[in-house]
């Protein structure tokens, strides 16, 4: 400055706007600095060009209604009054916080918005925080305490494990009241409560009245196993991923899947939750990769600290009409007309945390500019400063608005507004209701509710008149002909009419018997195409089927063959590739030890059969066909699916007694020399945690009860009724939407 100082230098400044201090640099003294080189003359401009006309305060009960609530305000300023996207803006203090929960209310609120890549890093990204939590909270890094609350509310609105602020109050009520009625000497509250149960075996209430609660306290006990058995990074976040499931108890890959695949908001959040996915195990991959045998908790930290672009979600691309979403550093020289103040926690806003860099150099500046060396007193100094940077924050962030300000905060049990919000609101602020979305979707779902439960009938009518307009004007969901559930029953008649044939596969028989609905709609089209454990597990099948062929087929041969395919079956990338494959080695290597010691002779696979039954005609074909040493038929029915029946369920299992039935028919083309059956076996290669494969066998049976079954059975499938029945596999049942017993498929028949 010396150097540049003469009769043409102005400098513009304002030390009430400095952020990002450098080396200790002291914004308070600018000018008196100043003045000491020679730059004397100072005019001040105190016309303020940004007029702020509006000031509104928000207090919410939880992040998630706090972000809402902002969504809400932008989409509504947006509509009614006319402003652009892009002149609106979220001003946070630190990276990360909220980020997730903004990005979900904007998706849902249909606000475009893009958020600034230093507010977002890949362990901020909504989809990965959850699963970067729970391994935190399985290796200790995170303790489970009220101090932590924060955290670990916002693990309980993620979709890991699916509670909203209503149902966490639900739950703390519950668990409270059973705490009084056991009576309990150290009372703890309702958060010590919910705490509590995210890791103890079992709850004083029941846990389906926790359902959030289970799925969090199932997937750290998951990644604690995981740890346990001494699995690397890659392991623990796999454990996490591929056993959460939302709150329908679907798997959420599964989910976000389905969703990505049917498209619009929810589909593009669902797709982008997959990318984050794919991209996490992608970073854990390389770390394993460059640091083999390294911790899980060194990756964790790393991915944690860093705010690395190369590993961040946000889009790089410019995008014009968009929300912005940015911490104040970010915000410094920029303007818009509506500007949210979000987060504005005690704790978080002011942020009074001693921070300083590498060397403290900071220190040495204090220590040379006050002339003392006393820590205590150095503590101080640097407290009151780190105050007074705060302000400056502030300041920049509330003074960035041209006409309009919000301000937020969530007031929790741990969780107060901070000092600065009340310097907005007042000390006597109620909390402030959420609005319902000015969505279509959520008008029309309001329109519906009002037509159906309304007292008044000029309610009535005007609901439905906004209805019959809004779809003359092309909504689709506002015609009640495309109502679920309003339509009547298209056909009466059963599925199979007299005098026509009905084909039964053996493999769907224990389907029909779990659930004749899901049956039937699966018959009838509802099946998802092949996932790749599917073409897994027929891989597995066709390469089995080669020691027909080649009886000395080593166990290198077939893993050569394995290989060889393997592109074709599995068309993942990266670390799931790799697993995949591992798992179909592992199949192919219990397999093989199997058939070593079979006494057995194999006579055919994949033999197929054809015999009627009645009206039936049932087909199918199996996998190995064997002839005992007394001369009888033996069957085997591979199977690739993770966990194997229990012994019990094999002894009556449908598919194998039809199997069986089918060599007593002899319904074979050549035929089989006899019709003599010693039993059948289920067998499983694909459980990873078994050494070798699970054999389930089951009995010679008794040909004319299995013919009595199976004609019940066909006369079911050919019905015009078919019932729906709660089963264990309810849990991933694809069709749920489509079920009327479920609570999200009610529509169907309401
Ligand atoms: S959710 Fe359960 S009851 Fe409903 S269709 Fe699926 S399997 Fe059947």
């Amino acid at each position: 400055m010396q150097l540049l100082s003469g009769p043409d230098l102005i400098i513009f400044a304002d030390p009430q706007s400095a952020v990002g201090r450098f080396r200790g640099a002291d914004p308070e003294n600018l000018f008196a600095d100043l003045e000491k080189i020679g730059i004397v003359n100072q005019i001040e401009l105190d016309q303020s060009f940004r007029k702020i006309t509006q000031t509104d305060v928000a207090k919410l009960s939880s992040a998630s209604e706090e972000a809402n609530y902002i969504a809400h305000q932008f989409r509504s300023a947006h509509l009614k009054e006319g402003v652009a996207w892009s002149q609106m803006a979220v001003i946070l203090r630190s990276p990360g916080a909220q980020v997730s929960a903004l990005q979900r209310a904007f998706a849902i609120n249909n606000v475009p918005v893009e958020i600034d890549a230093l507010a977002l890093s890949l362990a901020d990204n909504p989809a990965i925080k959850p699963i970067l939590t729970i391994a935190q909270i399985a290796l200790k890094q995170i303790s489970l305490t009220p101090a932590n609350w924060q955290e670990i509310e916002e693990l309980l609105h993620s979709p890991f494990a699916g509670a909203d602020a209503i149902s966490i109050r639900q739950m703390r009520i519950a668990l409270s009241k059973a705490e009084k009625l056991n009576q309990s000497v150290d009372a703890k509250t309702s958060t010590e409560l919910i705490l509590d149960a995210l890791t103890s075996p079992s709850i004083s209430i029941p846990w389906d009245q926790a359902a959030p609660l289970k799925r969090l306290n199932d997937l750290i006990s998951v990644a604690t196993k995981s740890l346990k058995n001494k699995g690397d990074i890659s392991d623990l976040l796999w454990a996490i991923w591929s056993n959460a499931t939302n709150y329908e108890g679907e798997l959420l890959s599964q989910s976000w899947r389905s969703a990505a695949l049917s498209g619009g908001t929810s589909g593009a959040i669902a797709d982008a939750n997959l990318d984050a996915v794919i991209q996490l195990f992608e970073v854990a991959r390389r770390f394993t990769e460059r640091m083999p045998g390294a911790k899980p908790a060194l990756f964790i930290n790393q991915l944690l600290g860093e705010k690395i672009l190369s590993d961040a979600i946000a889009a790089t691309a410019q995008r014009n009409e968009v929300v912005k979403v940015l911490t104040v550093h970010s915000a410094k020289g920029q303007e818009w007309q509506f500007v949210a103040l979000a987060g504005m926690q005690e704790g978080v806003w002011p942020n009074l945390k001693q921070r300083g860099s590498l060397l403290g150099s900071e220190r040495l500046v204090e220590i040379f500019r006050h002339g003392i060396s006393n820590p205590q007193q150095l503590d101080a100094i640097s407290a009151s400063g780190l105050l007074e940077d705060e302000a400056r924050l502030l300041n920049v962030a509330s003074t960035r608005s041209t006409q309009k300000l919000l301000v937020t905060a969530v007031a929790q049990e741990d969780n107060e507004p901070s000092r600065y919000f009340t310097k907005f609101a007042g000390d006597e602020i109620e909390f402030t209701k959420s609005e319902r979305s000015i969505t279509q979707p959520a008008l029309i779902a309001e329109l519906r509710k009002i037509l159906i439960t309304a007292k008044s009938a000029d309610d009535k009518e005007f609901a439905a008149r906004a209805l019959k307009t809004l779809s003359e004007n092309g909504s689709y969901s506002a015609d009640p002909s495309n109502w679920l559930g309003t339509l009547e029953q298209s056909d009466l008649r059963p599925v199979i009419d007299n005098g026509e044939q009905l084909r039964i596969s053996p493999s769907y028989l224990e389907s029909f018997d779990e659930c004749a609905v899901k049956w039937m709609l699966e018959r009838s089209g509802g099946r998802d195409s092949d996932s790749t454990a599917q073409v897994l597990g027929s891989a597995i099948h066709v390469l089995a089927a080669q020691f027909k062929e080649n009886p000395d087929l080593t166990v290198d041969q077939l893993e050569e063959r394995l290989k060889g395919a393997w592109s074709l079956i599995d068309m993942n990338k990266g670390w799931i590739k790799d697993y995949e494959y591992r798992r179909a080695s592992k199949m192919l290597h219990k397999f093989f030890t199997w058939q070593a010691n079979s006494k057995n002779k194999l006579i055919d696979v994949e033999r197929s059969f054809e015999f009627e039954l009645g009206a039936a005609k049932i087909s199918g074909s199996i996998d190995r066909l064997e002839l005992t040493a007394e001369n009888k038929f033996y069957i085997v029915d591979l199977k690739t699916g993770q966990s194997a029946v229990s012994a019990e369920n094999a002894k009556t299992n449908k598919q194998l007694q039809v199997y069986q039935l089918a060599v007593v028919e002899n319904g074979f083309d050549p035929k089989l020399e006899s019709n003599q059956v010693a039993g059948a076996e289920l067998l499983f290669v694909g459980d990873q945690k078994a050494k070798s494969a699970a054999v389930r066998p089951q009995a010679e049976i008794d040909a004319d009860q299995v013919r009595t079954e199976l004609i019940t059975s066909a006369a079911g499938m050919s019905a015009a009724v078919f019932t729906a029945k709660i089963n264990d596999r309810c849990r991933s049942c694809a069709l749920k939407s489509s079920c009327p017993i479920q609570p999200q498929g009610r529509r169907v028949i309401e």
